[in-house]
């Protein structure tokens, strides 16, 4: 060890048995970004009960997340923490609220990258764990791998003590609903009402909003932390009517979700096979990283000339290490909110509002 590190190391051993913590070398003021899907979501047909909602579950899903950064802690706990607000919200596609799968299942897909180390973990096709982003997480820390898929990822996910719960845990008859709408109109067959779920209601549920009005819907969170670390999440259940076995964007690493502290970390909703193509969110950070753009000035070109020039829709947030928030998305709302140290938490849903 060298003579100086050896010091600083004992200097700190001797405060930490003092009782008193060594201040911070550098602090950087935090900041977390976050998004709760991205499609075809307007004004002139959102109720306005409904908007509430979702305005009030993103300012709560930004504090949970300020409220880890506020006390200090990583851009990982607080993307965590603000997913898996997000994944026991059945307002959300993620974890309890998922889509279905054309034959009637909840598939979840989901990822986490740390933009210090450049470590990531993430999941695909998990129909039992509770919250995907625990499970991203524990791959990311408690295995060799990058990424597990399946029920053997279920498994993985049950050894290292992470909830399991019936896949008719994550049921919402909103969203059975939708599916059987969309099929209907499809003309493809209706599965089978899944088992364990609550009885059908007598009549029809009052929709939310039109059953096709977010065919999206993912959650995903960008942070960055008092020790100037970036990291990324990002969970969903991935599309509505989707093939069974089809993974998405959000667990594919540098699809659509990525963190590096030499350039961002960036979560995206929309399309998946899109993403996956033009690997969009390292993309976005390339072009900071390589090409030295600014953060808003990327997105704004791999959404708006890059996704688009392949007729792909959906949308992205982003932060940079040096605290710089972005988001960019080519469709007509993403609920999206953000919120820095000392400021209070902006919320939004429609293209027309900053
Ligand atoms: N990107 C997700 C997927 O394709 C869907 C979404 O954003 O809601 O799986």
């Amino acid at each position: 060890m060298p003579h100086g590190l050896h010091f600083t190391c004992l200097l700190a051993a001797g405060l930490l048995a003092a009782g008193v913590l060594p201040a911070q070398a550098t602090s950087h003021k935090w900041s977390i970004v976050v998004h709760g899907g991205a499609g075809v979501i307007e004004r002139e047909s959102m109720p306005a009960a409904t908007e509430a909602e979702y305005r009030a579950a993103m300012k709560t899903a930004v504090e949970t997340g300020a409220a880890v950064l506020e006390k200090g802690g990583t851009s990982l706990d607080a993307v965590q923490a603000t997913i898996q607000y997000l994944e026991d919200n059945p307002l959300f596609n993620a974890g309890k609220g998922a889509v279905f799968t054309a034959d009637g299942r909840n598939e979840l897909d989901s990822a986490i990258m740390d933009g210090a180390t450049l470590n990531a973990g993430s999941v695909a096709q998990l129909t039992r764990t509770r919250h995907p982003i625990a499970a991203a997480r524990a791959v990311m820390e408690k295995s060799p791998a990058v990424m597990l898929a399946g029920p053997d990822a279920d498994t993985f996910a049950a050894s290292k003590g992470l909830e399991q719960v019936d896949n008719s845990y994550f049921f919402t008859e909103r969203r059975w609903q939708g599916l059987i709408k969309q099929l209907q109109k499809e003309g493809k067959p209706i599965p089978p009402r899944p088992a364990g779920a609550p009885p059908a209601p007598a009549k029809p549920l009052a929709m939310l909003e039109p059953a096709d009005a977010h065919k999206w819907g993912t959650v995903g969170v960008v942070a960055l932390d008092e020790a100037g670390n970036i990291a990324a999440g990002t969970s969903t259940g991935g599309l509505q009517a989707k093939l069974p076995g089809r993974i998405g964007d959000s667990p594919i690493i540098g699809a659509g979700t990525y963190a590096s502290n030499h350039s961002c970390a960036v979560s995206g909703t929309g399309t998946g096979e899109y993403f996956i193509r033009l690997t969009i969110a390292r993309e976005i950070c390339a072009l900071v990283e390589d090409k030295h753009m600014k953060l808003q000035a990327a997105a704004d070109e791999v959404i708006h000339k890059q996704l688009e020039g392949i007729h792909g829709d959906g949308g992205i947030i982003a932060i940079a290490p040096d605290g710089e928030a972005a988001w960019s998305f080519n469709t007509p709302g993403m609920y999206r909110a953000r919120m820095s140290q000392g400021s209070q938490p902006t919320i939004a849903i429609y293209s027309d509002e900053p």
